[in-house]
């Protein structure tokens, strides 16, 4: 072999093989096709898990004192900031007592479900023209995390929703319109994703200002139902 690598010219990218073996890629068709994925007209909605179907910060709180009952805690009413051990850092606890109560086999299965969330999903992936993914992020201490996610999912939502369930470190690479999600600013490999951010509120994030996202308060049906609706609208008319 003398040539290995790539080299991009014109929209092309020519694979730099032997003279033999070259092919060639074209990148206009790529484009063509990603542009048809993105504008389906279906409105695909990304929902993440922790702290927007599962409440993970009140099973944090509940575990940490059991396990801790001398260490001081945040209440949930005080909880400020999207990682735990930030704040607990402030007050004196070391990383490792938040981690040990969040990699404990268990943990991610026994999150209580947040009101309402379960019936949203259902209805809203029942709705025409609207398809529902889990979007989630597994800690990097993935034992017992990633396999409770699915159990999870399964318990609460059945069987076919496992199919429905993305697991990324980086959600700016998965292709959605909206992704409803509780942590503010989220960032990756995409600068720009291609979905549009819903803040899902929970504890840590009430006093945090948004600009662009849209805040969802809960899963109250008046609230994610027209939230939905209006999104649907739009796209359609960007489709067309
Ligand atoms: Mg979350």
């Amino acid at each position: 072999m003398i040539l290995a690598g790539v080299s991009l010219k014109y929209g092309r990218v020519l694979l730099l093989r032997p003279v033999s073996s070259i092919c060639t890629f074209n990148m206009s068709k790529y484009r063509k096709k990603h542009t048809w994925d993105r504008d389906q007209k279906k409105l695909r909605v990304l929902v993440d898990m922790d702290c927007v179907l599962a409440d993970f910060e009140t099973n944090f709180l509940k575990r940490y004192k059991e396990k801790y009952p001398d260490e001081p805690f945040i209440p949930l009413d005080k909880r400020k900031g999207f990682y735990l051990t930030t704040q607990y850092e402030k007050i004196g606890v070391h990383n490792d007592k938040i981690y040990s109560v969040i990699n404990e086999e268990g943990f991610f299965l026994t999150l209580p479900p947040i009101a309402g969330g379960i019936e949203a999903l259902k209805e809203m992936s029942g709705l025409p023209g609207v398809d529902v993914f889990l979007c989630t992020s597994p800690v990097i201490n993935y034992q017992f995390c990633v396999k409770e996610k699915y159990d999870w999912v399964q318990k609460y939502l059945g069987k076919d929703w496992v199919e429905k369930l993305i697991l990324t470190r980086d959600k700016t690479i998965i292709h959605g319109d909206l992704l409803i999600d509780d942590r503010p600013r989220i960032k990756g490999c995409e600068h720009e994703p291609l979905w549009r951010q819903v803040l899902f509120s929970a504890c840590h994030n009430k006093t945090y200002k948004i600009s662009n996202e849209i805040r969802l308060d809960s899963w109250d049906t008046n609230l994610w139902l027209p939230m939905i609706l209006e999104a649907q609208k739009r796209k359609s008319s960007e489709v067309q």
